[in-house]
């Protein structure tokens, strides 16, 4: 289960160099404020970023996403209410004028092609 997590961590580190070199509005991190909590989130440019790893939060298609053999319903369940809560979160932005970036932990692999998919997200507002 650490291993899960720190990987996230280090997604999450790489995602925030790539924004640090090229946003050009301000910016803060773990933004508690705003719903579901973006990773990162600038209120001046109407953005926000969530990096999310593949297990919990359910990538589609991602090999990652295994469902555990034990104890699948409740797997599942908690699955679903994670995809849900998601979900939910990026509709409240939306509807508060932020655009939306989901950044998958397994596309963290890939720096070269994330870096100019941030750079796109952040030039297109
Ligand atoms: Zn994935």
């Amino acid at each position: 289960m650490s291993r899960v997590r720190q990987s996230g961590t280090e997604s999450e580190l790489l995602v925030r160099a790539l924004v640090r070199k090229c946003a050009t509005e301000q910016y803060k991190e773990n933004c508690r404020d705003l719903p579901g909590s973006p990773d990162l989130a600038s209120v001046e440019g109407r953005w926000a970023i969530f990096v999310h790893g593949c297990f919990w939060h359910r990538h589609k298609a991602c090999k990652k996403a295994t469902i555990p053999k034990q104890n699948r319903f409740f797997w599942l369940n908690k699955f679903e209410a994670n995809s849900r809560r998601d979900a939910q979160a990026r509709r409240k932005l939306r509807r508060m004028g932020y655009r939306v970036l989901t950044v998958w932990e397994c596309q963290t692999r890939d720096e070269l092609k994330l870096d100019v998919e941030i750079r796109m997200f952040l030039k297109s507002g």
